[in-house]
């Protein structure tokens, strides 16, 4: 008997979609920060942007209090303000959009890909307007986009292409890693991210017009200015509007640790992944995650999909179920613009796939930490929970 039916769980403890892997090096790293001078910005930031950039082959990284920062502060480096429009996916966490409210411009959501859950080039095209100033893509659940169309429509058009890759640290596109393809990318080391530092975001460039503009922006928009002969080593000038987020050493210190270990933290979701896949591809009502040639995922997220036509209850029901069995489902991600504030503020949309999607998907455990028992009990009560509601 199902447990929301009173029946017993397939779990006694209550199993999150999402943890950290924290070990005793992780601490280490930090209690040697917190015996060091410097705790806020101090030489370990300088060692983790190193190990950033080396890691993903980009030439610069700049990091930053939190991921959604790191956006701010690309979407200000890219030079977007009141008037622009910025054209993103609706599947996606709040944050994308959100920082292209913070400089005043408009958020402009195009649909998703069908089958990959990623932002639709195409779709994007049918957005352009001489208003828009920047195309952000999401790497959802750890999947690259595929990049080079992206690229080339924004290169056309000149626009900035910026990539959200909150969830694909790690992740490659045609056998590189992801954060070289976009003019800038975005990785955050929020705890259930691939990598955590506490808190924390980077942003990775090749340029350095946008590195110099991303520092500033971190720091008040201070520069130490050109020194006048009457002014001493006192003397700094701000420039620019910017704000305080800067890093600490002690959130670098715990990514830079975290970061040694990342290739193993990917093989084990990797493999997580597999067992999933193959334990589900052939079950009734239930679409696996399809992958896109020439990537290979970071796999952040596991996300099914169901074929409500096949069942006599909808996805809350089945979420529900899987809950009572003590298994810590979550959907992500409801489309951005369904919030109350993007529907006041007139930011509405009608992207038809991803309402689809969002009708009829679930996202199951998913992390490094997780053991064979773990995930056995994923698959059993998946099992238990479909067939107890196949038509
Ligand atoms: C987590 C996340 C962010 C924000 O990162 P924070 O570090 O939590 O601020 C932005 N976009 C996506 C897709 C995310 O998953």
């Amino acid at each position: 008997m199902l447990a929301i039916n009173g029946g017993k769980p397939v779990r006694d403890t209550f199993l999150s979609y999402g943890k950290q892997s924290i070990d005793d090096d992780d601490i280490e790293s930090v209690v040697q920060v917190l015996k060091s001078p410097f705790l806020t910005q101090g030489p370990v930031i300088e060692d983790f942007e190193e190990a950033i950039a080396n890691y993903v082959g980009s030439s610069y990284a700049v990091c930053f209090s939190n991921g959604t920062a790191a956006l701010h502060a690309a979407y200000f480096a890219a030079g977007i303000q009141e008037g622009d429009e910025v054209i993103t996916t609706p599947i996606t966490f709040v944050a994308t959009s959100n920082a292209a409210l913070y400089q005043g411009a408009t958020p402009v959501f195009a649909d998703i890909d069908e089958s990959t859950y990623n932002l639709s080039v195409s779709k994007v095209k049918e957005k352009l307007t001489k208003k828009t100033k920047a195309i952000v893509s999401v790497d959802y659940t750890g999947q690259p986009v595929d990049y080079d169309p992206f690229s080339d429509l924004a290169k056309k058009h000149q626009l900035v292409y910026i990539s959200d890759g909150a969830h694909s640290l790690g992740a490659t596109y045609k056998g590189k890693k992801v954060g070289i393809q976009a003019d800038m990318t975005m990785f955050s080391f929020h705890p259930v991210k691939p990598i955590t530092a506490g808190e924390g975001g980077v942003i990775v460039t090749n340029h350095p017009l946008f590195r110099d503009r991303l520092r500033l922006f971190r720091s008040h928009g201070i520069s130490k200015g050109n020194i006048k002969p009457d002014q001493g080593d006192w003397f700094y000038e701000m420039h620019e509007l910017g704000m305080n987020y800067r890093m600490t050493d002690i959130q670098a210190a715990l990514g830079l640790s975290q970061l040694k270990k990342i290739e193993s933290f990917i093989k084990k979701r990797q493999q997580i992944a597999s067992l999933y896949n193959e334990a589900f591809k052939e079950m009734e009502g239930l679409i696996i995650p399809s992958q896109l040639r020439n990537t290979t995922s970071g796999w952040h997220l596991y996300v099914i999909r169901l074929d409500l036509s096949k069942f006599k209850v909808n996805r809350k029901v089945i979420f529900d179920s899987l809950r009572a069995e003590n298994i810590g489902v979550h959907v992500h991600y409801i489309p951005v613009y369904k919030h109350p504030y993007y529907q006041q503020m007139g930011l509405n949309s009608s992207c038809i796939h991803a309402e689809h999607l969002y009708n009829e998907m679930i996202t199951l455990p998913l992390y490094p930490d997780m053991n064979k028992q773990d995930v056995k009990d994923v698959i059993k009560a998946v099992n238990k929970v479909l067939k107890e509601y196949l038509q």
